[in-house]
């Protein structure tokens, strides 16, 4: 992707451990790498369909001098998340913050910390099949939307399903919402048990009825097979209730673990007639 690069900009703050590095301050020198589309801006000539690296230097220079960290990681790892959130065309940034001033008695030239951070593109199941289903599914998206790390939600059609896992209880809704986030997988796991917790969920039988389920199916290419968050979802290749409306979002989405991407996962389910039957599309 296309990049503006900010290089040795001098900021004078006061990070630090000791206490003469916040009583007095010293030099920070910032590198930045924003990863940013620039092609509109660059054949339209525009500055309003870019980035302005001018707002960009301000603002690093007023964050950096406003807010006072013990340690130059804290620094980059908020500075870095205030300006995804800020400056909405950067998709990813690579930060250094360095120290050249450092409380070190021997010769150095700088010390520094190097981060790279940015939105993540992820899919989640939503299923419901317990009171006002529609309604939770409403209120889980809206949740979603109302979370600052999270933007561009996007919800596929949803549909009617069959209960899955041999427990007798009332028919499912099921959708596949596309979002990004700045949420790390582990913290969007949590976020998503909050919303189920909101929504009145309690956990007695295992694929019992619920008011809301939330699955992460895919965090970018994250892969994962720890108990407490499996990704990709390892049973999406025998549901279509899953299969159908990620098609429908992101046929191409590779899995690593079944080597297949959504579609063909999707047609070879459907080929083999297994469970997981859709059954229609809600309107
Ligand atoms: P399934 O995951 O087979 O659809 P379920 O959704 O009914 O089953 P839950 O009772 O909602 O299962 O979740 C049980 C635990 O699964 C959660 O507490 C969570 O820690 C863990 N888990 C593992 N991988 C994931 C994932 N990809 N998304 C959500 N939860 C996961
Ligand atoms: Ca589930
Ligand atoms: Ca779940």
């Amino acid at each position: 992707m296309d990049q503006i690069r900010i290089e040795n900009l001098e900021v004078y703050a006061h990070h630090g451990v000791f206490p003469q590095e916040t009583q007095k301050g010293q030099i920070f020198v910032i590198n930045a790498v924003l990863h940013t589309e620039l092609k509109k801006a660059g054949m339209g000539d525009d500055l309003a369909l870019s980035t302005n690296y001018g707002e960009v230097c301000l603002f690093i220079d007023d964050y950096l001098r406003e807010h006072t960290f013990l340690l130059i990681e804290a620094a980059a790892e908020h500075l870095a998340k205030e300006l995804l959130l800020r400056f909405p065309l950067i998709e990813c940034l690579a930060l250094e913050i360095k120290k050249p001033h450092a409380p070190i008695n021997l010769p150095f030239s700088s010390v520094s910390v190097h981060i790279e951070r940015g939105w993540k593109r992820a899919y989640l199941g939503i299923g419901s099949n317990l009171g006002d289903k529609q309604g939770y599914i409403q209120k889980g998206i809206e949740g979603l939307k109302e979370n600052p790390m999270i933007r561009g939600v996007k919800c596929s059609k949803i549909l009617t399903t069959s209960p899955y896992g041999g427990v007798e209880q009332d028919d499912f809704l099921n959708a596949v919402i596309e979002l990004k986030t700045l949420l790390t997988p582990y913290e969007l796991l949590d976020f998503l048990h909050k919303l189920e917790a909101e929504a009145g969920r309690e956990r007695k039988i295992h694929w019992g009825p619920r008011t809301l389920d939330l699955d992460i199916l895919f965090y970018q290419d994250f892969l994962s097979n720890d108990p407490t968050l499996t990704v990709p979802h390892p049973d999406m290749q025998n549901r279509k209730f899953v299969l159908e409306p990620l098609d429908e979002l992101c046929p191409w989405q590779y899995n690593p673990v079944t080597g297949k991407n959504v579609r063909q996962m999707y047609l070879e389910l459907n080929r083999s007639g297994k469970i997981g039957e859709v059954q229609e599309e809600v309107q």
